[in-house]
């Protein structure tokens, strides 16, 4: 298989077998999970090493940004203190987008 099948397979099974030997990557037990993480972040992406416990092929998952979710909106006086101009008409500007 080239570099490409290797990609598709590996994304058809969400990231959960090897693309090699088909080893089952993940486990319920993150203390026992065969998955070495290191992640950290390049403007918009995230790179996470992982290496197969079984064949020992190594490879690196791309994670690109494609959404957020709001967990805390500021405030009106929280935008002033901020130093953006009318907070609240920020916000509005936002949804007119939608
Ligand atoms: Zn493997």
């Amino acid at each position: 298989m080239d570099k490409d099948q290797l990609r598709d397979t590996y994304l058809r099974s969400g990231g959960k077998q090897c693309p090699f030997c088909g080893t089952e990557l993940m486990t319920d037990d993150v203390t026992e999970s065969p998955r070495y993480m290191r992640g950290y972040k390049d403007a918009d992406r995230v790179l996470a090493s992982v290496r197969c416990p079984t064949c020992h092929a190594r490879w690196e998952e791309i994670f690109t940004l494609n959404n957020i979710d709001i967990l805390y909106t500021p405030s009106p006086m929280e935008m002033l203190a901020a130093g953006v101009d009318g907070g609240g008409g920020s916000a509005q500007m936002i949804i007119d987008k939608e």
